[in-house]
């Protein structure tokens, strides 16, 4: 954000930054769109200048197109959209743009009329339809175009989200993706596993989706499950895409996007990870524990939100931050009106760790319950852990009841200007937020600021000591309040540096 107090002459550079629907800090992309033809053709855009084939299918029918992205991929071409009864004119200017030659159509006349087989030959293309009496015969259609595998991904036919987010590897791979019930494969897709001597499949999702029994019945089978639809797509980014840094992110709350995207997904290399209205804990898991840093988003705001997508290309993705609750154990720290140092400090560490952990940081605790690592430990616990950010949370006291306030502290021994900046950030947030008395940045020779190479600050929250101050220690509230300074000072730090 600091580009936004570059003076005015920048503003048109800016205009163009955002008309490119690219964040300040440059990390995300958005493919989006009015609609999900829209956002097709904005990935189709993305990832093929020209293309000699095109995969059509129709805008609703994700049966059909479930096992498409392995014969996009095969074929070098996007997957575009279109309604039944007449090619969609988005589409058509876009298949026209990329001078494409051939278009292959999944789905039956009820999914993609004749109709549009009509304009598609007018316009000097030459098309063929792969359908089938059902979903499961579409895909084992599809999977026959693609050709004879050794490899088979076999995922649930009733639902969208596993197939999809299996999409991009499999297409990758070459390996086509075929269709089963929950408790019984189709004899069609048996028959084909068997006839090309499949010699591993792997199962996409948990038994609720591919029952026990058919998962025995297929030949070296592996499963990649999860508790719901973004814990499967998370599982498979952490299985197959953990030395990426970069991802995909679609909805998963509706197919079109996320096909469509799949196919360029597979180009990169990148796994397609799901959201809803929030970013779901095992996604938010998988992009910081696999390190994922720069995202396209797949479809417009009404898909994935404009603050999915600010937290995504927001300044805490990629950082490390080791977060110390003082005291532990048997060091209570201060006491004062029936409270401990110690445990007012892991609460409100706890807190901040909350909000660092929405904002997609990798957070570290020197301690998550009561117990007293050493200071050279809390220390080495940074190093070790390639903390980039140190801040130890206490609060203060005094003998006497009248000394009162906030202060922080860092030491000029190791990133001192990064130190100072930091608690600067904090300081400001903490006064703000806690109404309290502005004791102000000081430089201080605590062990874990002094010794931790990195940026790294002493926050003094408000006095155990004081009458006034305490009772605002005591209250969740003011703790919440103190917990969102210090997370606000981070921000503010990153965004500043
Ligand atoms: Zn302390």
């Amino acid at each position: 954000m600091k580009k936004l107090l570059v003076t005015f002459l920048l503003t048109f550079t800016f205009s163009m930054l955002l008309a490119a629907q690219t964040s300040a800090e440059g990390y995300t992309t958005r493919l989006g769109g009015q609609d999900r033809f829209e956002v097709a053709v904005n990935v189709s855009k993305k990832g093929w200048s020209t293309s000699a084939n095109v995969v059509l299918a129709n805008y609703t029918a994700y049966a059909d197109a479930l096992a498409a992205a392995p014969l996009a991929y095969k074929l070098n071409g996007p997957i575009l959209l279109t309604h039944a009864g007449k090619l969609t004119s988005v589409t058509k200017q876009e298949i026209i743009r990329l001078n494409a030659k051939s278009v292959t159509i999944v789905g039956g006349k009820a999914s993609v009329s004749d109709q549009v087989i009509t304009e598609l030959r007018a316009m000097g293309i030459s098309v063929n339809r792969i359908s089938g009496q059902d979903r499961y015969d579409v895909a084992n259609n599809i999977a026959k175009s693609i050709g004879k595998k050794d490899r088979v991904v076999v995922a649930y036919g009733l639902n969208f989200p596993d197939a999809l987010a299996i999409a991009p590897y499999a297409a990758r791979n070459g390996y086509p993706i075929l269709l089963t019930n929950t408790n019984s494969m189709p004899d069609a897709t048996k028959s084909i596993i068997s006839q090309w001597g499949v010699n591993q499949t792997i199962v996409v999702g948990g038994t609720g989706s591919v029952s026990q029994n058919v998962f025995n019945s297929l030949p070296n089978a592996i499963r990649i499950d999860g508790k719901d639809r973004f814990a499967v797509a998370s599982n498979i980014a952490n299985r197959y895409y953990k030395s990426q840094s970069q991802a995909f992110v679609a909805t998963g709350m509706n197919f079109a996007d996320a096909l469509t995207g799949s196919v360029l997904a597979a180009k990169r290399n990148n796994p397609i990870l799901l959201t809803s209205s929030s970013i779901p804990a095992a996604t938010k898991d998988s992009i910081i524990n696999n390190g994922y840093q720069t995202f396209t988003i797949l479809g417009g705001s009404a898909s994935v939100s404009t603050s999915i997508s600010n937290i995504l290309g927001g300044p805490a993705v990629g950082q490390t931050i080791m977060i110390d609750p003082g005291h532990g154990g048997s060091d209570p720290g201060a006491s004062g009106y029936g409270m401990l140092e110690k445990d007012i400090v892991l609460d409100v560490s706890k807190r901040v760790n909350a909000r660092l952990y929405d904002s997609l940081a990798k957070v570290m605790m020197t301690r998550n319950s009561d117990t007293y690592p050493t200071l050279d430990e809390r220390v080495q616990m940074a190093h070790s852990q390639g903390a980039d950010l140190f801040v130890s949370i206490h609060v203060n006291a005094y003998s006497g009841s009248s000394p009162n306030g906030t202060e922080t502290y860092y030491n000029t021994a190791y990133a001192s200007a990064d130190s100072k900046l930091l608690a600067e950030e904090i300081q400001k947030e903490l006064v703000k937020a806690m109404g309290t008395n502005d004791r102000g940045v000081k430089q201080g020779s605590f062990y874990v600021i002094k010794y931790t190479k990195i940026p790294s600050v002493l926050v003094e929250i408000a006095f155990i000591s004081n009458p006034e101050d305490a009772k605002k220690l005591a209250n969740n509230t003011f703790r919440q309040r103190a917990a969102d300074a210090i997370y606000k000072g981070i921000m503010n730090y990153y965004n500043k540096k």
